[in-house]
């Protein structure tokens, strides 16, 4: 079993720790917070040790009826990979502690590519990830974009990507982060990072991407285009998608248009905190003009789609998986993901 410490249990976290915790391959040795709060009492329900980055907050913690296991420093020591999914440009300072205890670590998108010097998506580059000391897993928008852009242009190679981000506000838990009523666009100038987070994964890809944000918490939407270099047919990237393990397809019979309805559906099939890990590639929007010019529509949950893409991520780097293709049908069989279709 690889013992795995989840450093920063908040909606990432939380999320890898359940996702790594049913794994046959993995268990859970602990999970970090900062304060007391709803999230330790999840942590102490779900029986995750629980660990405290601040070890002179012990008394507050015990207060509110939280067992402490001990220090992060003490949590590390006993972990054979650490997730550290603390709050972007927290991370980095942690890297020191990981380097003195000579401790494989995995970093969220939120941190620099330089941090941890290679940059992983389980359907582009698993097999570079094998026995790495560090990592980190691109942010949910440039995993959404990695995984479709892979397989078109393993297919029919891809000349230029044009694509637009319309993100959400904030997680819904975060009740201070907005905008309540605006557009806001982010950045003003054009390209945003995202085209760059891309390359880092797959860098011969030539892509342009922009973003704004918007007043919504549910998931982002991305807007797609891919000038091809071969030519190809709505039914033929329809059935590259279906054979997918982690491109889910929305068909026009469900009905759904929105990203509200997308969440609730995937709520209704039950999935843990109604999750999408997959991209939500809405099959009616899907078109390819004139022979060589795909469009398309993507919903991308950010709370989730990073989830199993760091458990992969983990089997590379502390495992005995040698396949991109093995370790994804483990994870997803393990979490319950069968691509909505
Ligand atoms: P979060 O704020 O929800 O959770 C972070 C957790 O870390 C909190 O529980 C906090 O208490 C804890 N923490 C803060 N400082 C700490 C420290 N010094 N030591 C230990 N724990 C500490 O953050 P998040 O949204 O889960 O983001 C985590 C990482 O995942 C970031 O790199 C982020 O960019 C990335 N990410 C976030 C999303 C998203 O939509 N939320 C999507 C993809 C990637």
């Amino acid at each position: 079993m690889i013992k795995v410490a989840v450093n920063g249990y908040g909606t990432i976290g939380k999320r890898v720790a359940d996702a790594v915790s049913c794994q046959p391959d993995m268990e859970i040795i602990g999970v970090s917070k900062t304060k007391p709060g709803a999230e330790a009492y999840v942590a102490k329900e779900r029986g995750y040790p629980l660990y405290i980055a601040d070890i002179s907050k012990k008394d507050a913690f015990i207060k509110a009826g939280l067992e402490v296991a001990g220090s992060v420093e003490e949590m590390i020591q006993k972990a054979d990979i650490v997730v550290d999914a603390t709050p972007g440009g927290v991370g980095e300072g942690n890297k020191a502690l990981y380097e003195k205890y000579q401790k494989k670590a995995i970093w969220e998108g939120g941190e620099e590519h330089e941090l941890a010097g290679f940059s992983f998506n389980s359907s582009c580059n698993y097999d570079q990830a094998i026995g790495r000391q560090f990592a980190r897993v691109v942010s949910c928008n440039t995993t959404g974009l990695c995984r479709i852009i892979k397989l078109i242009d393993s297919v029919f190679g891809v000349k230029k990507v044009r694509a637009t981000m319309v993100r959400r506000g904030g997680d819904p838990g975060d009740i201070k982060r907005g905008p309540i009523d605006a557009i806001v666009l982010n950045p003003v100038t054009i390209p945003s990072h995202h085209g760059p987070d891309v390359q880092s994964v797959l860098p011969h890809i030539s892509i342009v991407t922009s973003a704004m944000i918007v007043p919504t918490t549910l998931m982002h939407m991305h807007f797609i285009n891919m000038e091809l270099k071969n030519p190809a047919t709505k039914e033929q990237v329809i059935e590259l998608i279906k054979a997918h393990s982690r491109l889910g397809l929305i068909e026009k019979s469900t009905g759904i248009t929105s990203t509200a309805e997308l969440k609730e559906f995937t709520s209704d099939l039950l999935r843990p905190r109604g999750d999408l890990w997959e991209n939500g590639i809405f099959a009616d929007s899907l078109s390819v003009l004139d022979g060589t010019d795909l469009y398309l529509f993507q919903a991308i949950h950010q709370e989730a789609d990073v989830v199993v893409e760091t458990v992969d991520c983990i089997r590379a780097m502390a495992g005995d998986v040698k396949t991109a293709m093995e370790s994804i049908s483990i994870t997803n069989k393990a979490v319950g993901l069968t691509a909505i279709r």
